[in-house]
């Protein structure tokens, strides 16, 4: 393991690389992974490497979401594996949202390998090695679900998801709730909420909202989901990327 020292400018972005790329010799993370998160960096370089209000409120409403649905699960890729185990598997509790591993380049061998370390950070039932649903619309390999995991959630979070496969989970009529830094991709277009922050920080945020709503009323929560303001939420964010946020 490398030390960095938490007085380093840049430690959280630092450490956030540490992980991904320790995902990859884990064989969690897959070498696009490793250009997604350059991708995303880049972003949040742009954002000041903070949470933005809108992505606060956009993080309360995915809270409210996930408590006012049925049946929610969070969907977890190579990305979110190495970067965010536990603090997924505390949202999951804290919700009683499933978790559910959904990759983009499925292998079996990196399916086990990220159901294993979830297992290792405190999951307990891990979903998605059966893949027995699909998602309509999209090739064999991308359309593959469990049949009682997303393929029967109201509501699904999906952190840093390819763009057409948030496309198609939108079309299957499921209240989608997005993890991207870019305000511009196609998930976070498609998202019912788009929370457009850095995986490390958003999670966090939307399990500390839900433990402060855990007593909340169905009509609080869905005065809650109701008045977040998906338009804004984006276009604020692409403000602040712009460099709205100097002035
Ligand atoms: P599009 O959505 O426009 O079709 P894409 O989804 O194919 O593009 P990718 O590079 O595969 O593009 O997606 C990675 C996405 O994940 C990028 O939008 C990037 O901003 C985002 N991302 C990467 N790392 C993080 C992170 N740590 N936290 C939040 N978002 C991230
Ligand atoms: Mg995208």
């Amino acid at each position: 393991d490398i030390e960095i020292p938490e007085s380093h400018p840049r430690y959280e972005s630092l450490l956030t690389r540490h992980r991904i790329e320790a995902g990859v010799e884990k064989g969690i993370t897959s070498q696009q992974g490793l250009i997604a998160q350059g991708r995303g960096e880049a972003y949040d370089y742009l954002l000041g490497e903070e949470t933005i209000d809108t992505a606060d409120e956009a993080a309360r409403a995915a809270a409210a979401h996930l408590l006012l649905a049925d049946h929610a699960v969070l969907s977890v890729n190579g990305n979110a594996a190495a970067l965010v185990p536990g603090e997924l598997v505390e949202l999951a509790e804290a919700t009683g949202a499933d978790v559910e591993v959904n990759l983009f380049n499925r292998t079996e061998e990196r399916m086990e390998a990220i159901a294993e370390h979830l297992r290792e950070h405190g999951a307990e039932d891990v979903l998605g090695l059966e893949a027995d649903g699909r998602i309509p619309g999209l090739d064999h390999e991308r359309a593959k679900v469990d049949a009682d995991g997303i393929g029967d959630a109201d509501v699904v979070l999906v952190p840093l998801e390819d763009g057409d496969r948030a496309e198609a989970l939108a079309a299957m009529g499921k209240t989608e709730l997005v993890i991207d830094l870019n305000p511009l991709s196609r998930s976070a277009q498609t998202a019912t909420v788009p929370i457009v922050d850095n995986i490390i920080r958003a999670v966090p945020t939307i399990t500390a909202h839900a433990r402060e709503l855990q007593d909340a009323s169905r009509d609080e929560l869905e005065g809650i989901t109701d008045s977040f303001d998906r338009e804004a939420a984006l276009a604020a964010a692409e403000d602040a990327i712009r460099g709205g946020r100097l002035d």
